[in-house]
C-alpha cells in the first residue's frame, strides 16, 4: 500500500515549496489509493515554535490537503531515536566520538588545505583506547567504507554515490538529542513510507539515510525529489521575490484552489493543460511527468489562474469564498443582495478576493465621495435631468429585476433623445460613486429600490 509523507520543520510559515512538496505527496497517495501522513519534524528545539506548528496546519487545512495519519511530532519519539542508536552501536554501524570542536576544526582545516571536501576522518571509529576524561561523546554512523549506493530516483532518475564520499556523520548529538538524518530513517521506517517526495535540498541527504536505513534493517522506499522553485532571477525562491508563505496568498485573495492548480503546473505537467479539477489532478498525477528542473514562479500566471477558478466556479462558493475578505473590510453584507449574486457579477472582473471585496462595497453602502474626475463631467444640469427621469421610472417599475430596470433605461434614454451613455456614465457614478462596476440593469437589480432612489437624488443635490 503506498504511503507517503509531508515532513516539514516548524521553524516558520509553510512556504510555497512546502506546500507544492505536500500537494505531491498527497495527489501521489491518493492516485493510488493510499495514506499521506503529516509528521513536524520539531527536533531542532532552538529554532521550532508552536506559531510555526499552528501556521503549517492552518495552511494544510486552508489548501484542503488532509492528511490520513498525523500530525506526528518528532519531539515525541525521542526515547525510539535513542533505541534506534542503541540496535545501531550493538551491531556495530554506530561509535562514540569523542572530537573536542578543536580537533573537528583541524580536520577541517587539514582537508581544506588539500582541497578536500572538509569531512570527519574516522578518528574514534573502532577505537579502544579509554575515552578522554570529561567529554560528553556525540555517536556518529559507520557509514560503510566500500561500494555504491545506487539510487533510482522517481523524478531525477538513476543517481550513484560512492561511499567514499560520505563520512561519519552524526546521528546523535552530546546532549542526546538526535539529528534529522536518524529521526527522518526511523520515522519512514516505523510509519511504513513506501515513496519520500520532497525537495532536491535534501538530495545529499538520501545516500546517507539509505546507509542507515539499511543498518537498522528497513525497507527501502522510492525516493523523489522535486526542483527547486525559482524567483524570477532564475534564484532559489525566498522572501526576497515577495509572498512565499501559503497564508499570505490567502490574506492577498487567491482561492486555495487556484494556487494548488498553480502549483501542481509549477513542476508537473500534462500535455498543455493549465487548468485541472481536483480529481483530474490526482488521476493525472505522476512522478515520471515531474520537471527534473527548477521552475520559475510567475504571480502573473497565478493570478490568471485565480481569474479561471473566478470564471468557472459556483456563485454560492465565490460567495462564501468572498465573505472573510468583506469582513476584513468591515462591509456589512447581511442586509442587502446575497453575497453570491453580487460575487456572480463581480467575477470575471477581479483578479483576487480583495480586489473582489472592494468592489463590491457598493452593493452593501452608499459611494462615501464620487470619483472626482467622472464628477466634474458627469453631475451637470444636463444629467441631473436625466438621473430625475430615471428615478421616476424606476419608481414606477412593476417589478425590480435586472430585466424590468433594462427596459425602464431603454425608455428613459429614448423619451429624453439620448444615447445610452449619457444615462449609463451618471447613473453608474451616482450608484457607485466610479466609472467602473458590471452592467448597470444588473448591478441596480442587486441594490434595494429605495436605496438607489436615495443615491440618484443625493447625486443631484
Ligand atoms: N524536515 C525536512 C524539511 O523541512 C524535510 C525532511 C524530508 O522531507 O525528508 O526540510
Amino acid at each position: 500500500k503506498v504511503r507517503t509523507r509531508f515532513a516539514p520543520s516548524p521553524t516558520g510559515y509553510l512556504h510555497i515549496g512546502g506546500a507544492r512538496t505536500a500537494l505531491f505527496s498527497y495527489l501521489f497517495a491518493r492516485k493510488h489509493g493510499g495514506e499521506f501522513v503529516l509528521r513536524i519534524e520539531d527536533t531542532d528545539l532552538e529554532r521550532s515554535s508552536d506559531e510555526s506548528v499552528q501556521a503549517i496546519l492552518d495552511s494544510m487545512e486552508w489548501l484542503g490537503l488532509e492528511y490520513d495519519e498525523g500530525p506526528f511530532y518528532q519531539t515525541k519519539r525521542f526515547d525510539r531515536y535513542r533505541e534506534a542508536v542503541k540496535q545501531l552501536m550493538d551491531a556495530g554501524h554506530a561509535y562514540y566520538c569523542y572530537c573536542t570542536p578543536e580537533e573537528l576544526n583541524a580536520m577541517r582545516e587539514e582537508a581544506m588545505a588539500k582541497k578536500e571536501k572538509p569531512r570527519y576522518n574516522g578518528y574514534w571509529r573502532g577505537r579502544t583506547d579509554t575515552p578522554p576524561a570529561g567529554i560528553k561523546p556525540v555517536v556518529r554512523f559507520a557509514n560503510p567504507l566500500e561500494g555504491k549506493v545506487t539510487i533510482e530516483d522517481g523524478v531525477k532518475g538513476p543517481i550513484v554515490i560512492d561511499n567514499k564520499e560520505l563520512d561519519d556523520l552524526v546521528i546523535m548529538r552530546s546532549d542526546g538529542t538526535p539529528t534529522y538524518n536518524l529521526t527522518v530513517v526511523v520515522d519512514d521506517m516505523d510509519m511504513e513510507i513506501t515513496h519520500v517526495i520532497r525537495g532536491d535540498d535534501h538530495i545529499n541527504n538520501t545516500p546517507r539515510q539509505i546507509n542507515i536505513l539499511e543498518a537498522l534493517g528497513g525497507e527501502r522506499p522510492v525516493y523523489a525529489h522535486l526542483p527547486m522553485i525559482l524567483g524570477e532571477d532564475g534564484k532559489r525562491m525566498s522572501k526576497r521575490h515577495g509572498a512565499v508563505s501559503v497564508m499570505q496568498y490567502k490574506d492577498d485573495g487567491f482561492l486555495p484552489e487556484a494556487l494548488l492548480n498553480y502549483l501542481v503546473r509549477l513542476g508537473w505537467s500534462h500535455q498543455d493543460q493549465e487548468i485541472f479539477t481536483s480529481e483530474e489532478m490526482r488521476d493525472l498525477f505522476t512522478l515520471e511527468a515531474c520537471n527534473r528542473s527548477g521552475s520559475v514562479f510567475d504571480d502573473k500566471k497565478l493570478e490568471w489562474v485565480n481569474q479561471q477558478y473566478f470564471h468557472k466556479a459556483e456563485a454560492s462558493h465565490l460567495g462564501a469564498a468572498l465573505q472573510p475578505y468583506m469582513e476584513k473590510l468591515s462591509i456589512d453584507t447581511s442586509k442587502g443582495a446575497p453575497l453570491s449574486e453580487v460575487a456572480n457579477i463581480l467575477r470575471d472582473r477581479a483578479k483576487t478576493l480583495v480586489e473582489m471585496a472592494e468592489s463590491a462595497r457598493y452593493f452593501y453602502e452608499a459611494p462615501q465621495s464620487y470619483d472626482s474626475k467622472a464628477e466634474a463631467k458627469q453631475f451637470k444640469q444636463a444629467s441631473a435631468d436625466v438621473l430625475l427621469d430615471m428615478s421616476t421610472r424606476f419608481k414606477a417599475l412593476e417589478s425590480w429585476d435586472a430585466a424590468s430596470i433594462q427596459s425602464a433605461m431603454e425608455a428613459c434614454v429614448e423619451a429624453l433623445e439620448i444615447g445610452f451613455g449619457k444615462l449609463g456614465q451618471p447613473l453608474r457614478l451616482a450608484v457607485t460613486g466610479g466609472t467602473q462596476s458590471p452592467a448597470m440593469n444588473d448591478t441596480v437589480a442587486l441594490i434595494d429600490r429605495a436605496e438607489i432612489e436615495a443615491r440618484l437624488l443625493k447625486a443631484i443635490e
